[in-house]
């Protein structure tokens, strides 16, 4: 039996690994050992995922998060290190974007333990994202590069990446999607709590550092929800470090009530509250997506996007949260929109298509 280390720690993780972990436990030739570095560690933006989505807890928590990004890396890169020397896989899998992908991807392959990327060769371009950074470099090192889409794919070859590393898949959190939309119900879930009828309200989340990390930007968008929420109710799930920023400039106080701010929400709940809404605000890339998957239009908060086909379709529009007023009026503008019947994501066995080739050449 061939051994695979699965390293983990953010909330997009959990969720894009949970159907590759049930596909590796269905075969006998695989095992997988989960390391949670403890980048997210709350329990709803961390434990949920396990408990609803099925999964096991994970063998190693290191505990590590908070601190500047070469620290956070660099405390991983040394703990992962040890439990690679501990377990000897035959592979280590990642995931996205985040610092505990790229130390992952970097304690394995300088073990000589060969890496599998999943979501690779996504680009915004724009190497001031800690994400592109993290993106490019564990790309650089890994053996597999399962793109979820076509362009991602080709973004690889155009830095010259040979087709014999380049798998393309699909993109597991469709497979995610589909497998959970079943389970929720717009009677009895998070609309009921909040009183919100469906296609009512705009659900809004915002947690990169581009926005959150920046006063005028942030205050835009909160300025800008203001405004839309007069007519049209907005849910805001509120991740961490968005919460702390703004606690820091003061704009938690005294916003509208048809604000809901509410705290970060399982996957189940956000599904439902996504796949009800009227339209999504958010920087996030998962929920750009899922917005998709559910026909819900989406305006990215942000300059530009690694989803770039959302936004060819029309499903998606970027607005560079710059200023109050023309962000006020883009979202009022996105509300309606509908865009053309696309399908850039794969059929939803994007989990199986990565564990058969993991199987596959590991056996050889
Ligand atoms: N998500 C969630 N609860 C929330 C906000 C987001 O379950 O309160 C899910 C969302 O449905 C998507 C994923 O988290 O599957 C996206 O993660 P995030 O926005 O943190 O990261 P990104 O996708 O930008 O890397």
């Amino acid at each position: 039996m061939k051994k695979i280390v699965t390293i983990l720690g953010a909330r997009p993780q959990f969720i894009k690994a949970s159907v590759v972990s049930q596909a590796i436990a269905k075969l006998d030739s695989l095992s997988e050992v989960m390391v949670h570095t403890g980048q997210h560690f709350d329990s709803n933006m961390s434990d949920v995922f396990f408990s609803e989505l099925g999964m096991r807890k994970p063998s190693y928590f290191l505990n590590i998060h908070g601190g500047n990004h070469g620290s956070m890396t660099g405390r991983m890169l040394g703990e992962i290190e040890c439990a690679l020397l501990a377990e000897k896989p035959d592979a280590v899998l990642v995931y996205g974007d985040t610092n505990s992908t790229l130390a992952g991807a970097l304690a394995a392959v300088k073990l000589h333990i060969p890496v599998a990327h999943v979501e690779a060769g996504l680009r915004s371009f724009n190497m001031r994202m800690p994400e592109e950074i993290n993106r490019v470099l564990v790309d650089r090192i890994s053996r597999w590069l399962f793109t979820p889409t076509a362009l991602a794919a080709q973004n690889l070859r155009n830095e010259g990446v040979m087709d014999a590393q380049i798998v393309p898949v699909g993109d597991v959190m469709f497979d995610v999607a589909l497998r959970h939309e079943e389970q929720v119900d717009a009677e009895d879930g998070p609309l009921k709590r909040l009183g919100l009828e469906p296609k009512s309200y705009v659900l809004a989340t915002i947690h990169r550092a581009e926005n959150t990390d920046h006063t005028e930007r942030l205050g835009a968008i909160v300025d800008a929800f203001e405004s839309v929420a007069a007519e049209t109710p907005i849910v805001w799930p509120l991740h961490p470090r968005t919460r702390a920023s703004l606690e820091r400039i003061r704009k938690l106080e005294g916003l509208s009530k048809r604000i809901h701010l509410i705290e970060p929400v399982g996957y189940l709940d956000m599904v439902a509250l996504e796949k009800h809404a009227a339209l999504i605000a958010t920087d996030s890339g998962g929920v750009q997506k899922e917005a998709f998957f559910f026909g819900v239009p989406c305006i990215t908060l942000r300059d530009e996007t690694e989803w770039v086909e959302l936004v060819e379709a029309g499903w998606n529009c970027l607005a560079p949260p710059e200023d109050a007023p023309k962000l006020s009026s883009a979202i009022r503008l996105a509300l309606g929109r509908k865009g053309q019947a696309v399908h850039p994501y794969g059929h939803g066995d994007a989990a199986q298509r990565i564990v058969a080739r993991l199987a596959s050449d590991l056996q050889t």
